[in-house]
């Protein structure tokens, strides 16, 4: 096999291995509990468990659950559903907020040295201090309290009196410099609010900043990969492990995962479901890891594209269609074939007398070991309208009046007579078998170019199908002026209410993925039940948008 070239982490990784700073490496997966995982993350967790793979160690989950206000424990489960589902499992399952007591210590030692102080302005005030990235910030007149005085007040906001907003802690360190994330940032806050695991124990939560880096250094993690907008963070990251004395985590950053015709932010997507754009977080159009799952998405599938996507450094738009590529990869191997007519037209065999025959046609043509099923075959069948042309034009391999055409699994059929109703519209087609053409043990020497799928009426049955198109009508909804809900594609769901499918579909499992030949591969739907069946379209045949 060709050996694939590292990507900019690997050779990190590989120089800290050959130079004796790691024996192995520990990552972390860190995501927030306020949504559902997409497909951003999934490129995370992805890197992030195939890196400690790859290098001997190991990944940790840790919920990045610093902000009581937006985190909700049914989320939490929902990821950790959907980590495993992608094939992954964590080392240990970890809670920023079960450091809150070590971080708290961590702002008193600051607080000791000198390296922090708790400001009674405003927010406002706060920001119009901060100056601009050009001009210097101005001091705090908080900013030379004493420790002791710093160590009291602070103590005062965790104890709970103050309110909301009346006062923080900031690190003191430089209000002129150059990054403007190092001028003297607020690490504490006071927030009267519930946390989903800490209850009301505490009133002050930590910021991101004064979190994260310190969650990673407990843990002992070698590299915390996150993406480029924490580049300016990378300062502040490194001040508090110097400053704190603790064990050195290093950041490294990637480009996130963009998608076109799809947005990647929890923030957008959740407006998508609360304003019910969508069917919740696993609608089939989602770019979600459950919508995904939903819509038949195999786990193989998105970690080939993760895998196939990279890592770069730099912005970058990855294309839907390498995606939809990869499913269509994985299916073909795995998916049962199956005939389903979307929009039948009769066709009544007026030479066939048979009674009870079944045909047998195979399961999957790729797959080695894949078997055969019994199909009923029939005097009256049907067949796709759009199978049937009544003037057809040049090159034309399916049927025609006159013309020939092979039953998949079955016999060569020729359209004899065309019957309308009074109208004039086409209602049935009459055509006669060759009873020597059957498939397998054809000695009819008659050569047809078109093969059809068809289903015996007798034995249909129905089953609804949902055809799904991308979410988006432009490549990149929020680079788009105005709202990224102006260009939502109104048509992207189109729901067919009844196909005829052959009889096995009956034992349709949700866990199996088919192919409907020459429709696409379909997958049940999670609303699906033995009264009324529901398929999702994963993925068409081929490629239809390069038309
Ligand atoms: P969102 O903007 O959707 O809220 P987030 O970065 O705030 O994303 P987190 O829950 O904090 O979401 O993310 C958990 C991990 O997944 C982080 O390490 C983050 O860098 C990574 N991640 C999130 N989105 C992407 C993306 N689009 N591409 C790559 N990694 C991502
Ligand atoms: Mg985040
Ligand atoms: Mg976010």
């Amino acid at each position: 096999a060709e050996e694939k070239s590292l990507n900019f982490l690997e050779e990190i990784i590989e120089h800290d291995l050959n130079a004796g700073k790691h024996v192995s490496i520990v990552t972390r997966f860190p995501p927030e509990p306020n949504g559902y995982l997409h497909l951003g993350h999934a490129a995370s967790i992805c890197l992030n468990f195939g890196l400690s793979k790859k290098y001997g160690g190991y990944t940790n989950l840790r919920f990045d659950d610093t902000n009581p206000t937006t985190e909700e424990t049914e989320y939490v489960e929902n990821i950790k559903n959907d980590v495993r589902w992608l094939g992954f499992e964590w080392k240990h399952e970890l809670y920023a907020s079960d450091y809150f007591e070590q971080l708290y210590l961590f702002a008193i030692k600051l607080i000791r040295e000198g390296y922090a102080y708790v400001d009674d302005n405003n927010s406002e005030t706060i920001a119009a201090e901060k100056g601009t990235p050009t001009t210097p910030g101005t001091n705090s007149k908080y900013r030379n309290r004493s420790v002791e005085e710093n160590l009291q007040l602070f103590e005062e906001m965790k104890a709970g009196k103050y309110k909301d907003g009346e006062r923080v802690l900031r690190a003191k360190i430089d209000m002129a410099h150059p990054n403007m994330l190092m001028r003297d940032p607020v690490i504490y806050r006071i927030k009267h609010a519930h946390h989903h695991r800490t209850g009301d124990n505490w009133c002050i939560y930590p910021l991101y900043d004064f979190a994260h880096g310190q969650s990673d250094s407990i843990e002992h993690v070698t590299h915390s990969i996150c993406t480029l907008e924490f580049v300016p963070h990378r300062e502040l990251y490194d001040w508090f492990i110097e400053k704190l004395n603790i064990y050195p985590s290093r950041q490294y950053e990637f480009a996130r995962r963009n998608i076109s015709y799809t947005i990647m932010s929890k923030r957008k997507l959740l407006q998508l479901v609360n304003e019910k754009y969508v069917d919740g977080w696993d609608d089939p159009r989602m770019p979600t890891v459950s919508g995904l799952r939903r819509r038949g998405y195999t786990a193989a599938s998105i970690r080939d594209f993760c895998d196939r996507a990279g890592i770069a450094k730099r912005e970058n738009v990855t294309e839907l269609s390498l995606l939809e590529f990869c499913v269509r990869e994985d299916l073909n191997k795995i998916a049962l074939r199956r005939m389903v007519v979307f929009n039948p037209i009769k066709v009544v065999l007026t030479n066939y007398n048979e009674d009870n025959e079944f045909v047998s046609v195979e399961d999957n043509p790729e797959d080695a070991n894949g078997g055969f099923r019994d199909v009923p075959f029939s005097k009256e069948l049907y067949i796709e309208r759009d199978d049937f042309m009544e003037n057809p034009p040049k090159k034309f391999f399916r049927l025609f009046p006159g013309g020939m055409v092979r039953l998949k699994g079955a016999y060569i059929i020729k359209c004899d007579e065309v019957v309308k109703d009074d109208a004039g519209n086409i209602i049935q087609l009459n055509c006669s078998y060759i009873p020597e053409s059957k498939s397998g043990n054809d000695t009819s020497n008659i050569k047809v170019k078109g093969t059809l799928h068809w289903v015996s009426v007798a034995h249909a049955i129905t089953a609804e199908v949902r055809l799904y198109d991308r979410l988006f009508k432009v490549e990149d909804p929020s680079g788009e002026a105005g709202d990224f809900k102006d260009y939502i594609n109104e048509n992207s769901l189109e729901i067919i209410p009844a196909v005829y499918a052959e009889p096995a579909l009956k034992n349709a499992v949700q866990d199996e993925r088919y192919q409907f030949l020459r429709k696409g591969y379909f997958a049940l739907d999670k609303y699906s039940t033995e009264e009324k069946l529901i398929f999702n379209r994963t993925v068409t045949l081929k490629d239809t948008w390069a038309k």
